[in-house]
């Protein structure tokens, strides 16, 4: 029964929040709450809501790892070679939705946007002999 309680204070920190965060962040806030909860737990959740789908992990360059819910509305950056996953850090289309609706009269309810390309990382591998600084045009 507590570990549900647990559960449920997770996965609605994890909506109210905006943007990714990270476990230690999480387990701040969760202390609030209940403040018996071990940061493992935490960990232990996080990666089983995971692996059910209900939120998403995703690592930057800085080797942090990040958590957001996938029913918080955002737009990822979808490298098609590894599968890594970027959030971008907010919704580009806000204006561009205003003005849609303005010229069509359409009341618009929703959008979905992916981008997808190669990571700095594929594509350092796919060029092993340059040093990433690109040469000067001369
Ligand atoms: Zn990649
Ligand atoms: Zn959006």
């Amino acid at each position: 029964m507590k570990n549900t309680k647990q559960r449920q204070a997770i996965v609605r920190l994890m909506e109210q929040n905006e943007g990714p965060m990270t476990a230690e962040m999480l387990y701040e806030k969760l202390r609030e709450c209940c403040p018996t909860i071990a940061l493992s737990t935490v960990y232990r959740n996080l990666e089983r809501f995971c692996a059910e789908g209900l939120i998403q992990k995703e690592s930057l360059n800085d080797g942090v790892v990040r958590y957001t819910s996938c029913r918080q509305h955002g737009h990822y950056l979808v490298c098609t070679q590894c599968d890594k996953r970027i959030r971008l850090q907010s919704c580009p289309l806000t204006a561009v939705e205003e003005e849609i609706a303005k010229q069509t009269g359409f009341s618009i309810e929703g959008h979905s946007l992916t981008i997808y390309g190669k990571c700095p990382d594929c594509l350092r591998k796919a060029s092993p002999d340059s040093s990433g600084r690109k040469t000067e045009p001369f």
